[in-house]
This record gives structure tokens, sequence and C-alpha cells, in this order.
């Protein structure tokens, strides 16, 4: 399929959305993002495990609110408003609320979301009041949140935007038709990091789609990664207190864990756990080596991938995407803390150029 540059998501992949002429389009211009060939990274996995991969980067933090979520939230703002909604609720780890008041803004419907106090990066909040969600801080965490959130959709009839709407889901499969797009075929393994699940859901229905109407030949192996302080899915079991600096994956019980694992277990592919140190590792280097700045839960599909190849695990020669779930200047302080403060030095000529020309 022929990528046509700035249209919606929903025009490029009409056929396989649920949308019909009498659904109102409300786009900000999402998807077709870029797919990055990633060669110095690809270089630095051959020098270290000696097996030549090829790597491909799906940066989604190219989308008009930085995120992935953007994919959904056109589906699901579209969808509502078509269904004559008064308004919608969310819970977020920061990104789906960005991502939602944006949407709401543009078409021009009520948004109010619930997050966790204190653990949402800056950029993602700002956003959500910017574009004038009415944003509830709660003392509690993102599956608490979640939990509210639900029950108030049912109660008082606003319409969920969590990746629960199925919506969200369909528009978020358009990633997957892109990279096929791009390559010509899925790819032999999918990276991806695992929060809700909703995404890896997404992805692994959308590579079977399109296998299904012959537009590509093969199917990838999922190859999902939790943080290790927020990785329930790996441990069989909730949990209670999610840890990690991984914000947008720090959730304890994911909505859609038993589709995360159909999605696993169907394709051939892994859900495993990337500890915060390892997730910092590739946040770092993929900024570095590729010139591509994305926020750290983004990394852990990355962290999963340099695991796996010192591991030895991944078949040599094989054609690999990882998503890159978000933009790098969401959470600009865990960037500075991270990699250091500049060099502070007078207004000198000398100084300057004795810094410029240090060996
Ligand atoms: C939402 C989000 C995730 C997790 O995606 P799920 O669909 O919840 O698994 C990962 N990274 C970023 C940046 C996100 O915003």
């Amino acid at each position: 399929m022929q990528a046509v540059a700035n249209q919606p998501l929903i025009e490029r992949y009409r056929r396989f959305l649920p949308v019909s002429e009498r659904t109102p389009v409300i786009t900000l211009k999402e998807g077709s993002t870029p797919l990055i060939r990633a060669r110095r990274l690809e270089h630095r996995l051959e020098e270290e495990a000696g097996v030549r991969l090829e790597v491909h980067l799906k940066v989604e933090g190219a989308n008009p609110t930085g995120s992935f979520k953007d994919r959904g939230m056109t589906m699901a703002l579209s969808k509502a408003v078509e269904e004559g909604t008064e308004g919608v609720i969310c819970a977020s780890t920061g990104n789906t609320s960005a991502s939602a008041a944006a949407y709401a803004a543009k078409a021009g419907v009520p948004c109010f979301v619930v997050i966790p106090d204190g653990n949402i990066a800056m950029g993602k909040l700002a956003q959500a009041v910017m574009h004038g969600a009415r944003v509830l801080a709660i003392r509690g965490n993102f599956d608490r949140a979640l939990e509210m959130v639900v029950r108030i959709s049912e109660r008082i009839g606003m319409t969920l935007v969590n990746s629960l709407n199925p919506y969200r889901i369909d528009g978020q499969k358009s990633a997957a038709w892109e990279i096929a797009d791009d390559l010509g075929d899925a790819p032999d393994y999918h990276f991806i990091p695992v929060g809700n699940a909703g995404n890896i859901t997404a992805y692994w229905a959308g590579y079977r789609i399109y296998r299904e109407a012959g537009l590509s030949r093969s199917l990838p192996k999922m190859m999902g990664f939790q943080a290790a302080g927020a990785a329930p899915i790996v441990e069989g079991a909730p949990v209670a207190d999610p840890k990690t600096i991984a914000t947008a994956i720090k959730i304890g019980n994911p909505a859609s864990w038993k589709k995360a694992v159909a999605a696993r277990d169907e394709s051939g592919g892994v859900i495993e756990k990337v500890t915060d140190d390892e997730i910092l590792e590739a946040y770092r280097l993929l900024a570095a080596l590729e010139g591509v700045f994305c926020e750290p839960a983004s990394a852990a599909s990355v962290a999963g991938l340099l695991k796996l190849s010192r591991a030895r695990r991944l078949a040599a020669g094989a054609r690999l995407a990882c998503t890159l779930t978000g933009h790098g200047l969401k959470d600009p302080e865990r960037a500075i803390t991270f990699a250091g403060e500049p060099v502070r030095l007078e207004a000198d000529f000398d100084a300057v150029l004795k810094e410029v020309a240090r060996p």
C-alpha cells in the first residue's frame, strides 16, 4: 500500500478499520511514522555477539502528541463523536492523557483524566492541562486509577478511551501495517515494551490481518518486554506495588494480559523483563548511536534486543523491528539526571576553545 504523506491513518487504512462515511474523522495527521534502519546499533550488536542482525526502529515519538497513543485516539474520538459522546475519560501513566486531551480538544468534547499523582513525566502533564483536560491526580497508582474510570464510565455513560476501548486497539494495528508496507513483508521479530499490553495485542492482530489480506507473507515472533519491577506477566501474578523508572510501563495488572500472552504463544515469541539499568543503557545508546531520543519506557524494546542478542538467542541475519513508543522530550529531567549537566564556563574565547580542542 502506498504511503501518502500527510494523510490521516484512518484514510490510509480505511479498508481495515470500522469506519463509514458517517464517521467524522477526528485527526491530527497521526501515523506514517519513520521506520529507521539502525546501522550503528547493528554494528555494536555484531561486535558484542558476533551475530549480524537487521534492525529497524519504528519511531512513534513522531506522532502529533509524541507517542503511539495517537493511533488509537484518532479512532476512539472519531467513533465517540459518531456515537454522540458527552465526554471522554481515561486513566493514564501520562501519554494516554496527553493524547486523549489533544484529540478531545480537536473534537470539541470534554476530557477527564485520572493520573497517579507524582508519577507522570512533566511533559505529559503539561500537554494534558494545555489541551484543556480536567486532570485529577489521585494518591494511588495507575491500576487504581483504571479501576475507577472503568466504573465511572459505566455509571455516567462517559466514553472510556483507555485501551479497553476496542477502537483504540483498531487504530494501533496501523503501526504493524506501516512496517509491513515499508519492509515489503512482516519482520522476523517484533520487539515492543509491554505496560497495559494493548499495543502488543494490536500489533499482533495487525500483522495477522495483513497476512490474511495477502499483503504480507510471514508473521513475526512477538517479543514483549516489561520492566523488572513491574513484570506481572513474566511473574505470572499481579504486582501490587510496581516499581520502575519507566513510568509509562509502570503497571501491575495489565488490562490486556490474556491477549498479550496469546500474542506471545501464537507467534512463538517471548514476554520477558529488563532491569531499569538495562532500560537506561538502551535509552542512551539509541540517542547516542542512532540520533533517536525516546522515553525510557520505549527503550525497553531495545533493552530486550540487547539482552537477547548478547545471549545469542536471535537467529543470524534476522530482520527485526523495535517499537520506540514515545518521545524523549516528554521527560527531559530524566535525561539530564542520567546523562549529566553541560560543562559550565565563563564567556571566554580561550576557555571555550580549550574545551573544543581537548583531545
Ligand atoms: C502506553 C505506553 C506504553 C505501554 O503500552 P501498552 O499498550 O500499555 O502496553 C509504552 N511506552 C509508552 C511511551 C507508552 O506511552
